[in-house]
Protein backbone atom coordinates (compact mmCIF):
# COMPACT_ATOMS: atom_id res chain seq x y z
CA UNK A 1 0.00 0.00 0.00
CA UNK A 2 3.14 2.32 0.69
CA UNK A 3 3.97 1.51 -2.30
CA UNK A 4 1.35 2.49 -4.00
CA UNK A 5 0.53 5.71 -2.36
CA UNK A 6 4.26 6.59 -2.75
CA UNK A 7 3.81 6.20 -6.30
CA UNK A 8 1.14 9.12 -6.78
CA UNK A 9 1.77 11.12 -3.82
CA UNK A 10 3.53 11.89 -0.16
CA UNK A 11 0.79 13.10 1.15
CA UNK A 12 0.48 11.89 5.39
CA UNK A 13 -0.19 8.36 6.30
CA UNK A 14 -2.79 8.09 9.25
CA UNK A 15 -2.90 4.78 10.78
CA UNK A 16 -6.46 4.43 12.73
CA UNK A 17 -6.20 1.21 15.44
CA UNK A 18 -9.04 3.54 17.61
CA UNK A 19 -7.91 1.45 20.62
CA UNK A 20 -4.21 0.21 21.71
CA UNK A 21 -4.88 -2.67 24.15
CA UNK A 22 -5.80 -6.40 22.29
CA UNK A 23 -8.65 -6.07 25.13
CA UNK A 24 -10.29 -2.76 23.99
CA UNK A 25 -9.36 -3.61 20.15
CA UNK A 26 -11.62 -6.19 20.56
CA UNK A 27 -14.82 -4.73 22.31
CA UNK A 28 -14.89 -2.34 19.29
CA UNK A 29 -14.44 -5.19 16.71
CA UNK A 30 -11.21 -4.27 15.57
CA UNK A 31 -8.85 -6.72 15.05
CA UNK A 32 -5.14 -5.27 14.13
CA UNK A 33 -2.67 -6.87 16.12
CA UNK A 34 0.03 -4.58 17.11
CA UNK A 35 2.77 -6.48 14.68
CA UNK A 36 0.98 -5.38 11.85
CA UNK A 37 1.06 -1.99 12.33
CA UNK A 38 3.72 -2.04 13.26
CA UNK A 39 5.18 -3.69 10.00
CA UNK A 40 2.87 -1.06 8.38
CA UNK A 41 4.02 1.67 10.00
CA UNK A 42 8.01 -0.04 9.58
CA UNK A 43 7.32 -0.15 5.54
CA UNK A 44 6.06 3.33 5.10
CA UNK A 45 9.29 4.82 6.93
CA UNK A 46 11.20 2.66 4.49
CA UNK A 47 9.33 4.26 1.66
CA UNK A 48 10.74 7.83 3.35
CA UNK A 49 7.70 8.52 5.20
CA UNK A 50 9.23 10.94 8.03
CA UNK A 51 6.31 10.69 10.23
CA UNK A 52 3.32 8.38 10.37
CA UNK A 53 -0.09 9.89 11.79
CA UNK A 54 -1.49 7.29 14.66
CA UNK A 55 -5.26 7.81 15.82
CA UNK A 56 -6.93 6.54 18.57
CA UNK A 57 -10.10 6.98 20.59
CA UNK A 58 -10.28 7.16 24.98
CA UNK A 59 -13.48 6.79 26.07
CA UNK A 60 -14.19 3.74 24.37
CA UNK A 61 -16.82 1.34 26.89
CA UNK A 62 -14.69 -0.49 29.16
CA UNK A 63 -11.64 1.50 29.03
CA UNK A 64 -9.86 1.15 31.98
CA UNK A 65 -6.60 3.11 32.75
CA UNK A 66 -4.04 0.73 31.17
CA UNK A 67 -5.45 0.85 27.92
CA UNK A 68 -5.10 4.44 27.75
CA UNK A 69 -1.30 3.54 28.83
CA UNK A 70 -1.17 1.18 25.84
CA UNK A 71 -1.72 4.34 23.58
CA UNK A 72 1.98 5.43 24.91
CA UNK A 73 3.26 2.43 24.77
CA UNK A 74 2.70 1.59 21.05
CA UNK A 75 3.43 4.91 20.13
CA UNK A 76 6.68 4.66 22.02
CA UNK A 77 7.12 1.03 20.22
CA UNK A 78 5.99 2.60 16.58
CA UNK A 79 8.58 5.57 17.13
CA UNK A 80 11.16 3.04 17.63
CA UNK A 81 10.38 1.15 14.66
CA UNK A 82 10.69 4.79 12.47
CA UNK A 83 13.82 5.76 14.46
CA UNK A 84 15.27 2.47 13.69
CA UNK A 85 15.13 3.37 9.71
CA UNK A 86 15.48 7.13 9.69
CA UNK A 87 16.51 9.08 13.10
CA UNK A 88 14.38 11.93 12.39
CA UNK A 89 11.25 9.91 12.28
CA UNK A 90 8.17 11.66 14.23
CA UNK A 91 5.22 10.17 14.82
CA UNK A 92 1.58 12.69 15.21
CA UNK A 93 -0.86 11.44 17.28
CA UNK A 94 -4.33 12.41 17.10
CA UNK A 95 -6.74 11.62 20.29
CA UNK A 96 -10.36 12.01 20.49
CA UNK A 97 -13.12 11.18 22.76
CA UNK A 98 -15.95 8.38 22.30
CA UNK A 99 -18.71 10.13 21.79
CA UNK A 100 -22.03 7.29 21.27
CA UNK A 101 -24.03 7.72 18.11
CA UNK A 102 -27.57 6.61 17.37
CA UNK A 103 -27.67 3.43 15.55
CA UNK A 104 -24.84 2.14 16.57
CA UNK A 105 -24.37 -0.98 18.53
CA UNK A 106 -22.58 1.52 21.55
CA UNK A 107 -26.01 3.70 21.00
CA UNK A 108 -26.45 2.69 24.96
CA UNK A 109 -22.81 3.22 26.10
CA UNK A 110 -22.12 6.09 28.82
CA UNK A 111 -20.33 8.95 27.47
CA UNK A 112 -17.48 10.13 29.77
CA UNK A 113 -18.06 13.76 31.21
CA UNK A 114 -14.89 16.76 30.63
CA UNK A 115 -13.25 16.08 34.15
CA UNK A 116 -12.60 12.31 33.17
CA UNK A 117 -11.83 13.31 29.69
CA UNK A 118 -9.13 15.60 31.24
CA UNK A 119 -8.15 13.22 33.37
CA UNK A 120 -7.53 10.55 30.77
CA UNK A 121 -6.08 13.27 28.66
CA UNK A 122 -3.52 13.98 31.68
CA UNK A 123 -2.18 10.06 31.57
CA UNK A 124 -1.43 10.37 28.14
CA UNK A 125 0.42 14.11 28.68
CA UNK A 126 2.28 12.56 31.48
CA UNK A 127 3.26 9.78 28.90
CA UNK A 128 4.56 11.77 26.18
CA UNK A 129 5.90 14.86 28.38
CA UNK A 130 9.95 13.02 27.56
CA UNK A 131 9.67 12.96 24.12
CA UNK A 132 9.62 15.90 21.24
CA UNK A 133 9.32 12.80 18.63
CA UNK A 134 5.36 12.14 19.43
CA UNK A 135 3.28 15.07 18.88
CA UNK A 136 -0.36 14.38 20.80
CA UNK A 137 -3.37 16.39 19.19
CA UNK A 138 -6.41 15.85 21.09
CA UNK A 139 -10.03 17.06 20.88
CA UNK A 140 -11.10 19.26 23.34
CA UNK A 141 -13.05 18.01 25.80
CA UNK A 142 -15.33 20.84 26.20
CA UNK A 143 -16.65 20.51 22.84
CA UNK A 144 -17.00 16.53 23.01
CA UNK A 145 -19.31 17.11 25.85
CA UNK A 146 -21.41 19.53 24.32
CA UNK A 147 -21.51 17.16 21.34
CA UNK A 148 -22.68 14.56 23.94
CA UNK A 149 -25.20 16.80 25.29
CA UNK A 150 -27.08 16.70 21.67
CA UNK A 151 -25.84 13.24 20.08
CA UNK A 152 -28.29 10.88 21.60
CA UNK A 153 -30.71 13.97 23.01
CA UNK A 154 -34.94 14.16 22.57
CA UNK A 155 -36.32 17.12 21.58
CA UNK A 156 -36.15 18.61 24.97
CA UNK A 157 -32.55 19.54 23.06
CA UNK A 158 -33.85 22.05 21.36
CA UNK A 159 -34.64 24.06 24.16
CA UNK A 160 -31.18 23.83 25.74
CA UNK A 161 -29.60 24.58 21.71
CA UNK A 162 -31.97 27.75 21.31
CA UNK A 163 -31.40 28.90 24.67
CA UNK A 164 -27.00 28.17 24.29
CA UNK A 165 -27.62 30.53 21.19
CA UNK A 166 -29.21 33.55 22.69
CA UNK A 167 -26.48 33.13 25.29
CA UNK A 168 -23.80 33.75 22.20
CA UNK A 169 -23.26 30.38 21.59
CA UNK A 170 -21.97 30.25 17.43
CA UNK A 171 -18.78 28.15 16.33
CA UNK A 172 -18.89 25.46 18.99
CA UNK A 173 -16.63 23.18 16.66
CA UNK A 174 -13.74 25.63 16.60
CA UNK A 175 -12.01 25.17 20.12
CA UNK A 176 -10.44 28.77 20.35
CA UNK A 177 -14.47 30.26 19.50
CA UNK A 178 -16.22 27.50 22.09
CA UNK A 179 -18.30 28.87 24.23
CA UNK A 180 -18.55 27.00 27.15
CA UNK A 181 -20.12 29.40 29.56
CA UNK A 182 -22.92 30.00 27.27
CA UNK A 183 -23.88 26.24 27.47
CA UNK A 184 -23.85 25.96 31.12
CA UNK A 185 -25.74 29.03 31.69
CA UNK A 186 -28.21 27.64 29.30
CA UNK A 187 -27.94 23.95 31.15
CA UNK A 188 -29.09 25.84 34.51
CA UNK A 189 -31.40 28.04 32.52
CA UNK A 190 -33.23 24.73 31.18
CA UNK A 191 -32.57 22.83 33.83
CA UNK A 192 -31.13 20.41 31.03
CA UNK A 193 -29.93 16.94 32.90
CA UNK A 194 -26.20 16.47 31.94
CA UNK A 195 -25.85 13.23 33.60
CA UNK A 196 -28.80 11.66 31.72
CA UNK A 197 -27.87 12.88 28.72
CA UNK A 198 -24.44 11.37 28.88
CA UNK A 199 -25.49 7.90 31.03
CA UNK A 200 -25.74 4.74 29.79
CA UNK A 201 -29.34 3.30 28.17
CA UNK A 202 -30.67 0.07 29.17
CA UNK A 203 -30.74 -1.80 26.16
CA UNK A 204 -34.76 -2.17 26.28
CA UNK A 205 -35.12 1.38 26.80
CA UNK A 206 -37.22 3.58 24.08
CA UNK A 207 -34.72 5.67 22.32
CA UNK A 208 -35.49 8.77 20.89
CA UNK A 209 -34.84 7.69 17.16
CA UNK A 210 -36.52 4.65 17.77
CA UNK A 211 -39.58 5.53 15.53
CA UNK A 212 -36.78 5.54 11.98
CA UNK A 213 -35.91 2.83 10.04
CA UNK A 214 -32.49 2.48 9.30
CA UNK A 215 -33.03 -1.42 7.77
CA UNK A 216 -31.12 -2.83 10.91
CA UNK A 217 -33.03 -3.68 13.79
CA UNK A 218 -32.51 -2.82 17.48
CA UNK A 219 -32.29 -6.32 18.40
CA UNK A 220 -29.78 -6.72 16.15
CA UNK A 221 -28.13 -3.69 17.75
CA UNK A 222 -28.64 -5.19 20.94
CA UNK A 223 -26.78 -8.34 19.72
CA UNK A 224 -23.75 -6.42 18.85
CA UNK A 225 -23.47 -4.60 21.84
CA UNK A 226 -24.40 -7.97 24.00
CA UNK A 227 -21.17 -9.09 21.34
CA UNK A 228 -18.59 -6.42 21.86
CA UNK A 229 -19.10 -6.91 26.05
CA UNK A 230 -18.35 -10.10 25.17
CA UNK A 231 -15.15 -9.22 23.34
CA UNK A 232 -16.56 -11.59 20.85
CA UNK A 233 -15.32 -10.77 16.90
CA UNK A 234 -17.70 -10.32 13.90
CA UNK A 235 -16.32 -10.29 10.94
CA UNK A 236 -16.49 -7.91 8.25
CA UNK A 237 -19.66 -9.01 6.29
CA UNK A 238 -17.73 -8.11 2.69
CA UNK A 239 -15.00 -9.95 3.60
CA UNK A 240 -16.61 -12.88 5.87
CA UNK A 241 -20.10 -14.33 6.01
CA UNK A 242 -23.41 -12.02 6.51
CA UNK A 243 -24.16 -11.79 9.81
CA UNK A 244 -28.08 -11.21 9.03
CA UNK A 245 -28.08 -7.62 10.17
CA UNK A 246 -31.28 -6.82 8.53
CA UNK A 247 -30.35 -4.91 5.59
CA UNK A 248 -30.58 -8.07 2.98
CA UNK A 249 -34.30 -8.68 4.34
CA UNK A 250 -35.94 -4.98 3.25
CA UNK A 251 -33.30 -4.22 0.66
CA UNK A 252 -31.96 -7.12 -0.66
CA UNK A 253 -30.64 -5.90 -3.93
CA UNK A 254 -28.48 -3.15 -1.65
CA UNK A 255 -26.28 -6.19 -0.27
CA UNK A 256 -25.94 -8.21 -3.23
CA UNK A 257 -24.65 -4.35 -4.53
CA UNK A 258 -22.28 -4.11 -2.06
CA UNK A 259 -20.86 -7.62 -1.91
CA UNK A 260 -19.82 -7.40 -6.03
CA UNK A 261 -18.66 -3.60 -5.67
CA UNK A 262 -16.25 -4.76 -3.13
CA UNK A 263 -15.60 -8.77 -4.89
CA UNK A 264 -14.67 -5.98 -8.20
CA UNK A 265 -12.86 -3.79 -5.75
CA UNK A 266 -10.18 -6.68 -4.87
CA UNK A 267 -9.65 -7.64 -8.14
CA UNK A 268 -9.26 -4.47 -9.46
CA UNK A 269 -6.89 -3.62 -6.29
CA UNK A 270 -4.81 -6.61 -6.88
CA UNK A 271 -4.40 -6.02 -10.53
CA UNK A 272 -3.82 -2.24 -10.60
CA UNK A 273 -0.40 -0.87 -11.42
CA UNK A 274 0.28 3.01 -11.52
CA UNK A 275 0.17 5.04 -15.24
CA UNK A 276 2.84 6.09 -15.65
CA UNK A 277 2.51 10.03 -14.66
CA UNK A 278 2.33 11.89 -18.45
CA UNK A 279 5.12 14.29 -18.76
CA UNK A 280 3.66 18.15 -18.67
CA UNK A 281 5.85 21.09 -18.67
CA UNK A 282 4.15 23.81 -17.09
CA UNK A 283 4.82 26.83 -20.07
CA UNK A 284 6.79 29.75 -19.17
CA UNK A 285 4.95 32.53 -18.49
CA UNK A 286 4.55 35.30 -20.38
CA UNK A 287 2.72 38.07 -19.42
CA UNK A 288 1.77 40.29 -16.24
CA UNK A 289 -1.55 41.93 -15.44
CA UNK A 290 -2.30 44.19 -12.21
CA UNK A 291 -5.80 44.37 -11.87
CA UNK A 292 -7.40 46.88 -9.31
CA UNK A 293 -10.05 45.82 -7.11
CA UNK A 294 -12.33 46.14 -4.05
CA UNK A 295 -15.60 44.95 -2.46
CA UNK A 296 -18.50 46.10 -0.69
CA UNK A 297 -21.32 44.62 0.70
CA UNK A 298 -21.62 40.87 1.92
CA UNK A 299 -18.37 40.03 0.60
CA UNK A 300 -17.08 41.80 3.51
CA UNK A 301 -17.62 39.49 5.48
CA UNK A 302 -15.06 37.06 3.82
CA UNK A 303 -12.09 35.76 5.35
CA UNK A 304 -9.07 36.54 3.04
CA UNK A 305 -8.54 32.96 2.25
CA UNK A 306 -12.17 33.09 0.80
CA UNK A 307 -11.61 36.27 -0.57
CA UNK A 308 -8.59 34.78 -2.48
CA UNK A 309 -10.39 31.44 -3.75
CA UNK A 310 -13.65 33.81 -4.73
CA UNK A 311 -10.99 35.75 -7.03
CA UNK A 312 -9.19 32.60 -8.29
CA UNK A 313 -12.71 31.11 -9.27
CA UNK A 314 -13.95 34.11 -10.75
CA UNK A 315 -10.23 34.29 -13.13
CA UNK A 316 -10.74 30.94 -13.95
CA UNK A 317 -14.84 31.37 -15.26
CA UNK A 318 -13.13 34.29 -17.35
CA UNK A 319 -11.13 31.65 -18.88
CA UNK A 320 -7.73 33.37 -17.64
CA UNK A 321 -4.50 31.65 -18.81
CA UNK A 322 -3.15 31.26 -15.16
CA UNK A 323 0.40 30.49 -15.08
CA UNK A 324 1.22 27.04 -12.37
CA UNK A 325 3.74 26.68 -9.74
CA UNK A 326 5.32 23.20 -10.48
CA UNK A 327 4.93 20.27 -8.24
CA UNK A 328 1.70 18.01 -6.71
CA UNK A 329 0.05 21.34 -5.04
CA UNK A 330 0.34 23.11 -7.99
CA UNK A 331 -1.12 26.91 -7.27
CA UNK A 332 -2.05 29.59 -9.52
CA UNK A 333 0.29 32.45 -9.85
CA UNK A 334 -2.46 34.67 -8.39
CA UNK A 335 -0.68 37.56 -5.58
CA UNK A 336 -2.84 40.16 -3.92
CA UNK A 337 -1.19 43.45 -2.21
CA UNK A 338 -2.10 42.87 1.40
CA UNK A 339 -5.15 40.84 3.51
CA UNK A 340 -8.47 41.94 3.74
CA UNK A 341 -9.80 42.16 7.46
CA UNK A 342 -13.23 40.34 7.88
CA UNK A 343 -15.47 43.66 8.67
CA UNK A 344 -13.11 46.05 5.95
CA UNK A 345 -14.82 47.13 2.29
CA UNK A 346 -12.29 48.31 -0.64
CA UNK A 347 -11.81 50.33 -3.59
CA UNK A 348 -8.07 50.54 -3.60
CA UNK A 349 -6.73 46.57 -3.55
CA UNK A 350 -4.23 45.29 -6.49
CA UNK A 351 -4.03 41.63 -7.08
CA UNK A 352 -1.37 40.35 -9.95
CA UNK A 353 -1.81 37.71 -12.06
CA UNK A 354 0.41 35.76 -14.38
CA UNK A 355 -0.08 34.44 -17.56
CA UNK A 356 0.73 31.86 -20.20
CA UNK A 357 -0.53 33.22 -22.85
CA UNK A 358 -1.28 36.93 -23.94
CA UNK A 359 -4.45 38.55 -23.14
CA UNK A 360 -5.21 41.96 -24.06
CA UNK A 361 -6.01 43.77 -19.62
CA UNK A 362 -9.21 45.14 -21.14
CA UNK A 363 -10.55 42.29 -23.00
CA UNK A 364 -9.73 40.43 -19.55
CA UNK A 365 -11.24 42.81 -17.27
CA UNK A 366 -14.78 43.14 -19.37
CA UNK A 367 -14.64 38.66 -18.60
CA UNK A 368 -14.00 39.22 -15.38
CA UNK A 369 -16.63 41.77 -14.81
CA UNK A 370 -19.12 39.25 -16.72
CA UNK A 371 -18.83 36.65 -14.35
CA UNK A 372 -17.84 38.76 -10.54
CA UNK A 373 -20.00 37.73 -8.22
CA UNK A 374 -22.34 40.42 -6.20
CA UNK A 375 -20.22 42.90 -3.79
CA UNK A 376 -16.67 42.23 -5.94
CA UNK A 377 -15.34 45.19 -7.71
CA UNK A 378 -12.73 44.91 -10.51
CA UNK A 379 -11.77 48.66 -11.15
CA UNK A 380 -9.00 48.49 -13.46
CA UNK A 381 -6.19 46.10 -15.27
CA UNK A 382 -2.65 46.72 -16.84
CA UNK A 383 -0.32 45.36 -17.98
CA UNK A 384 3.02 45.49 -15.73
CA UNK A 385 6.52 43.98 -16.38
CA UNK A 386 6.86 40.43 -15.85
CA UNK A 387 9.75 40.89 -13.11
CA UNK A 388 8.21 43.42 -11.38
CA UNK A 389 9.04 42.81 -7.32
CA UNK A 390 6.04 40.96 -5.41
CA UNK A 391 3.16 42.94 -4.88
CA UNK A 392 3.05 42.73 -1.11
CA UNK A 393 6.53 43.87 -1.21
CA UNK A 394 5.94 47.14 -2.67
CA UNK A 395 3.33 48.21 -0.84
CA UNK A 396 4.56 51.80 1.14
CA UNK A 397 1.01 52.65 2.94
CA UNK A 398 -2.46 52.59 3.13
CA UNK A 399 -5.45 55.14 2.59
CA UNK A 400 -8.29 54.58 4.14
CA UNK A 401 -12.17 56.48 5.17
CA UNK A 402 -13.47 55.48 8.76
CA UNK A 403 -17.33 56.32 8.31
CA UNK A 404 -19.09 56.54 12.02
CA UNK A 405 -22.42 58.05 12.59
CA UNK A 406 -23.85 59.42 15.63
CA UNK A 407 -20.88 61.66 16.92
CA UNK A 408 -19.99 64.55 18.68
CA UNK A 409 -17.40 66.04 15.77
CA UNK A 410 -15.86 69.14 18.00
CA UNK A 411 -14.79 65.81 20.67
CA UNK A 412 -13.34 63.99 17.98
CA UNK A 413 -11.49 66.67 16.10
CA UNK A 414 -9.87 67.28 19.25
CA UNK A 415 -9.01 63.79 19.85
CA UNK A 416 -7.37 63.59 16.21
CA UNK A 417 -5.38 67.15 16.90
CA UNK A 418 -4.24 64.82 20.17
CA UNK A 419 -3.09 62.35 18.39
CA UNK A 420 -1.46 64.47 15.75
CA UNK A 421 0.31 66.50 17.83
CA UNK A 422 1.87 63.45 20.07
CA UNK A 423 5.24 62.09 19.42
CA UNK A 424 4.49 58.97 20.65
CA UNK A 425 0.95 57.21 20.46
CA UNK A 426 1.38 53.63 23.02
CA UNK A 427 -1.08 50.52 21.97
CA UNK A 428 -0.92 47.27 22.95
CA UNK A 429 -0.85 45.06 19.99
CA UNK A 430 -0.95 40.99 19.46
CA UNK A 431 2.03 39.47 18.28
CA UNK A 432 2.56 36.09 17.49
CA UNK A 433 3.80 34.01 20.41
CA UNK A 434 6.80 32.32 19.21
CA UNK A 435 6.05 29.34 21.85
CA UNK A 436 4.17 26.61 19.98
CA UNK A 437 0.85 25.04 20.55
CA UNK A 438 0.70 21.67 21.12
CA UNK A 439 -0.58 18.78 19.19
CA UNK A 440 -1.71 19.81 15.55
CA UNK A 441 -3.07 23.14 16.86
CA UNK A 442 -5.46 21.96 19.08
CA UNK A 443 -4.03 23.72 22.15
CA UNK A 444 -2.61 27.08 21.29
CA UNK A 445 -0.32 28.58 23.20
CA UNK A 446 -1.69 32.07 24.79
CA UNK A 447 -1.61 35.06 22.65
CA UNK A 448 0.54 37.56 23.39
CA UNK A 449 0.68 41.47 23.21
CA UNK A 450 3.43 43.81 22.99
CA UNK A 451 3.46 47.78 23.39
CA UNK A 452 3.80 49.67 20.15
CA UNK A 453 4.07 53.46 19.16
CA UNK A 454 2.15 54.19 15.98
CA UNK A 455 2.53 57.40 15.91
CA UNK A 456 5.55 57.10 13.43
CA UNK A 457 2.89 55.21 10.96
CA UNK A 458 0.06 57.37 10.89
CA UNK A 459 0.48 59.93 8.10
CA UNK A 460 -2.50 61.83 7.89
CA UNK A 461 -5.89 61.78 10.22
CA UNK A 462 -8.55 63.97 9.54
CA UNK A 463 -11.87 64.70 9.60
CA UNK A 464 -13.34 66.01 6.02
CA UNK A 465 -16.72 65.41 6.00
CA UNK A 466 -19.38 65.44 9.08
CA UNK A 467 -23.07 66.26 9.42
CA UNK A 468 -25.55 65.66 12.27
CA UNK A 469 -25.77 61.79 11.07
CA UNK A 470 -22.78 60.88 9.78
CA UNK A 471 -18.87 61.84 9.89
CA UNK A 472 -16.08 60.49 7.86
CA UNK A 473 -12.77 60.45 8.89
CA UNK A 474 -9.25 59.94 6.36
CA UNK A 475 -6.59 58.37 7.39
CA UNK A 476 -3.32 57.53 5.70
CA UNK A 477 -0.68 54.94 7.27
CA UNK A 478 2.82 54.45 6.04
CA UNK A 479 5.46 51.65 6.50
CA UNK A 480 7.62 52.28 9.79
CA UNK A 481 9.35 49.45 10.54
CA UNK A 482 7.80 46.81 8.36
CA UNK A 483 4.61 47.97 10.24
CA UNK A 484 1.51 49.58 9.59
CA UNK A 485 -0.99 51.15 12.33
CA UNK A 486 -4.46 49.46 12.08
CA UNK A 487 -7.98 50.93 11.38
CA UNK A 488 -9.38 49.15 14.43
CA UNK A 489 -6.70 50.62 16.38
CA UNK A 490 -7.52 54.39 15.16
CA UNK A 491 -11.01 53.41 15.94
CA UNK A 492 -9.93 52.43 19.76
CA UNK A 493 -7.94 56.11 19.83
CA UNK A 494 -10.68 58.07 18.35
CA UNK A 495 -13.23 56.39 21.06
CA UNK A 496 -15.69 55.44 17.94
CA UNK A 497 -18.14 52.24 18.20
CA UNK A 498 -16.06 50.06 16.17
CA UNK A 499 -19.50 47.90 15.73
CA UNK A 500 -21.21 51.28 14.00
CA UNK A 501 -17.89 52.18 11.86
CA UNK A 502 -17.53 51.25 8.51
CA UNK A 503 -13.73 50.76 6.97
CA UNK A 504 -12.99 51.14 3.82
CA UNK A 505 -9.43 50.94 1.86
CA UNK A 506 -9.68 53.73 -0.38
CA UNK A 507 -5.76 52.83 -1.91
CA UNK A 508 -3.40 50.80 -1.51
CA UNK A 509 0.25 53.13 -1.59
CA UNK A 510 2.53 50.58 -3.82
CA UNK A 511 6.13 51.98 -3.80
CA UNK A 512 6.60 52.42 -7.39
CA UNK A 513 3.36 54.37 -8.15
CA UNK A 514 3.88 54.66 -11.95
CA UNK A 515 3.21 50.80 -11.90
CA UNK A 516 -0.23 51.73 -10.41
CA UNK A 517 -3.49 50.88 -12.35
CA UNK A 518 -5.69 53.78 -13.95
CA UNK A 519 -9.30 53.10 -12.88
S1 LIG B 1 -24.48 -8.71 3.90
FE1 LIG B 1 -26.15 -7.26 4.22
S2 LIG B 1 -27.46 -8.22 5.73
FE2 LIG B 1 -25.53 -9.32 5.76
S3 LIG B 1 -24.40 -8.31 7.41
FE3 LIG B 1 -23.81 -7.34 5.51
S4 LIG B 1 -25.19 -5.59 5.32
FE4 LIG B 1 -26.05 -6.95 6.85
Amino acid sequence: MADKVADIRRSGLTFAPEAASPRLRAVINKWIPDEGLLEMSAEAFKKGWKHVECYFMIGLPTERDEDIEAIVDLCFRNLKVGKAINPNAKINLGVSTFVPKPFTPFQWAEQIGMEETERRQRILDQGFKKTSSIKFGRHHAKTTFIEGLITRADRRCADLIETAWKNGARFESWDELCNLGAWQKAIEETNYDVEFALRERDPEERLPWDHIDMLVPKEWFQEDWARAMEYKHALDCRAGKCHLCGVIFKEQELCSHMLKNQRKGRIEEKEWTPEPMPEYVEPEPIQRIRFQIGRTCEPRFLSHLEWMNAWIRTLRRARAPLSYSQGFHAHPKVNFAAALPVGEESRGDYMDITLKDFVHPSDLLERVRATLPDGFLALGAEDIPLRTPALMSSVSGIQYSLIADGQNAEELEGLISTVMASEEVMIERKVKNKKKGRGRGRQRAPKKTAPLNIRPMIHELTLSEYTDQQLTIQFTTHIHENKLAKPKEIIHLLRLDPFATRIVKCQTLLEDQNALVAR
